[in-house]
Order: structure tokens, then sequence, then C-alpha cells
């Protein structure tokens, strides 16, 4: 039986309940949300309500109709990204993200927009005083990942978020790594975009996520085209969410999506988010313990993510990833993991890391396997045997 411990690129399994959910949705709620009367759109649209509501709920966000539905967190980042800014604004950003970020604000910077990347310690932590720093120079949006895919590193959101709400500047949250393992309220946060993925901490199926939008500010769309509403007006709607909703939305995902959060509320996150970092600290102290490991990111005992990076002294990360695949039956992810100035900042660039990513589903035992098999690669004279 493979060992599934790449949790960080997408959650798996998922709980029983959504695969049921997206099952149950196609068969018994399969028209179109909102574009219609009859009782299968109906039962389509109550699917995508109550999946907003559950969100809502989940992240504390007052008003359902804020969030809007979307692919993963890219497509969230770059319709926050697009829709916000004009030439001559100034983003603010670290050194930690990932190019789900990186790449929409290059693509920007070609507009006319600036963007300063701020160099976070080799721990992966922006210091705050240095993003305020940044901020001095008159600063539209600052646009930050909560938790880094490379090595958990947690940015200090509790205080920068506020300061940037005293002082006029809108903020962009990359949620993709901390939504449904961290503690999210929009409502005591104060972010006025959040973009989430639904296929990772939350459980549900890949093809969805959202935005969440601070009622003040009023985006472009990204995509444009039918609502099921306002059909004779030229223009997308003014409404949330369906002025950036064009499209048939993920019925059956958003069903999945629902179920996976629900699942996260019944089970307690505070009791999973214990469990997990209970697994990320013995993988770490195992870890640390193996000859020729060198551990990426926070100290031991400090908060982290549910992601642990690493190098095996001299091997490549492709080859302990391969390895770990073919003699134990392991799978991790290895390389730059789409986040290249994470690296730099790391120090782990060119080559990238061995990343381990536990999940809600991950056993005591399976952390062990892992740690034996890392032992075993370690040791040259036992390279080629079987774990
Ligand atoms: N940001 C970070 C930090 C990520 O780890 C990822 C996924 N690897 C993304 C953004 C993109 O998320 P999605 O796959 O949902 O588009």
């Amino acid at each position: 039986m493979s060992i599934y411990l790449d949790n960080a690129a997408t959650s798996f399994p998922k709980p029983e309940s959504v695969y049921r959910a997206v099952e149950r949705a196609m068969r018994h709620a399969g028209g179109n949300p909102g574009r219609g009367g009859h009782r299968f759109s109906l039962d389509a649209g109550r699917e995508v309500l109550e999946t907003r509501e559950t969100l809502a709920r989940f992240f504390a966000v007052e008003d359902a109709a804020r969030i809007v539905f979307t692919s993963g967190a890219t497509e969230g980042i770059n319709l926050a990204l697009f829709g916000l800014l004009q030439p001559g604004d100034r983003v603010v950003t670290t050194s930690m993200e990932h190019n789900a970020l990186m790449r929409p604000l290059y693509a920007l910077q070609q507009r006319g927009i600036e963007v300063e990347q701020v160099k976070t310690g080799r721990d992966g932590i922006v210091d705050v005083s240095d993003l305020q720093r940044a901020c001095r120079v008159p600063t539209r949006l600052l646009a930050i990942g909560h938790c880094s895919n490379v090595s958990g590193s947690i940015q200090p959101l509790e205080t920068i978020i506020p300061w940037c709400r005293e002082h006029g500047i809108l903020t962009l949250v990359d949620a993709a790594q901390s939504a449904g393992h961290l503690p999210l309220s929009v409502n005591r946060l104060g972010v006025h975009l959040l973009a989430v993925p639904g296929h990772k901490g939350l459980l549900g199926p890949s093809g969805t996520g959202f935005l969440y939008v601070d009622p003040e500010l009023r985006l472009e769309p990204l995509l444009y085209g039918g609502t099921g509403i306002n059909s004779t007006m030229r223009t997308m709607p003014e409404d949330l969410p369906e002025r950036l909703e064009a499209g048939t939305l993920n019925v059956p995902g958003l069903a999945g999506l629902r179920a996976g959060v629900e699942y996260l509320q019944q089970q307690g996150p505070e009791r999973l988010e214990t469990s997990l970092n209970e697994l990320v600290e013995r993988l770490l102290a195992g870890l640390e313990a193996v000859p020729g490991v060198t551990l990426y990111g926070p100290a031991r005992g400090e908060r982290r993510g549910n992601v642990v990076s690493f190098n095996l002294a001299g091997m490549d990360p492709a080859e302990v990833g391969y390895r770990l695949e073919q003699q134990f039956g392991i799978c991790v992810r290895v390389g730059l993991h789409c986040a290249p100035d994470a690296h730099r900042s790391l120090g782990s660039f060119p080559g990238g890391t061995v990343r381990v990513s536990p999940g809600i589903f991950t056993s005591p035992e399976q952390v062990e396997k892992l740690l034996t098999a890392v032992a075993l690669l370690s040791d040259p004279s036992a390279r080629n045997e079987n774990g």
C-alpha cells in the first residue's frame, strides 16, 4: 500500500462523505444553478447556496454573497490582483510566495504596477517591521501567503493585517496552505481579500475554491459571460457573487467542498490541528536525528503548517523522492514546489528540497515508515536494499 505524504499539493484521501456528496449532487442536483425556475435548477442552486453559507460560517464571513467561487487558490489570486490593481499602484509582498501569486504580479509589473518583495529570514518568516518599512512608500496592497508550501512558515498576519487596515492599505492573503489547517477568521483578521483552495485543507474536490471580497471593494471581473441575472445588460452585474462568477459553476465539486468543511466541523478543527502538529513534530524530531539531513524553515517547537522540507547530504532531492516511492512506496514532492524565491530565502535554491506533508488521515505509523526509509537512504551501504 502506497503512503501519501503530499497533502500540501492536494489532500488525499477525502472523507467518505465528500465522495458521496459529489455523486449525490451529480445524480440529484443536475440542473444549472441560477439558470431557471424548474426544480432541477433550484436543487442545484440550493447546493451552491448551502456551500456558500457553510464557508461563510467557517471563515466568519458576515455576508456569504462576498464569497466568490473559483477553481482554486490560483484563480482567486488572479481575480483579486487583476480585478483590483491599476497602473501606478504599488504592491508589497514577500520572498516566500508561490508562483500563483508571483507570476500574476510579474505580469502586472509589465502593465505598470510596482512590486516590492520583502525578504524573510532563513526561517521563512517575514519581519513585521520590514513589511511596515516597505509600506511607508504609498502602497495599495499587501499580498502575502499565510503559510509557506515549502517550509510551513507562518506569517504574522495577526499583526500586519490590522496594521495595514489602520494605514489604509488593502490586504490579500493566499490561504492555500492554511485554510482548514489553521484558524482563519475574516471578521477578526479584517483581511480584504482571501484566496482559498477547496481541494487542500478543506478536503473538497479539485477544481474548487473561493475568493472572499471585502464589502468596500469593487473588483473588475476576470471572466465575462452569463450570470443568470440582468441578461439584457451589456455589462456584468454589480452584485456579488454574480459579477465575478460568469458561467456555470462546478456544482458537484461545491457539494463535495461543503461535505469537506462539514467533516472538519464535526471532527473539530482544533483537535485535527493538534494531531497534525504532533505528526509534524515527530517528523521534525525524527528527521533531525538522521545523519546527513538538513531541515529548512522554522525551528522545532515553533508554530508551522503541515509541511516539512529537508535534504539528504550527497543526494539530489529528485533521487530521494524517486527512491522513497520505488523502494518504500512513499509519495512526497521534490524540487522547487512552484516557489523558487522561497528556496532562495530558505537556502535551498536551486536544487530544492524533499517536501513531506502529512494530512488529517496520515497515521503515526506512516510517519514512522517515512523516517525509517529516510534513515535507510542516508546510509550509503543500505541505499540499494529494499525497505
Ligand atoms: N499558493 C500556495 C502557497 C500553494 O501552495 C498553492 C498550491 N500548491 C497555490 C497557491 C495554488 O493553489 P491552487 O492549486 O488551488 O490553485
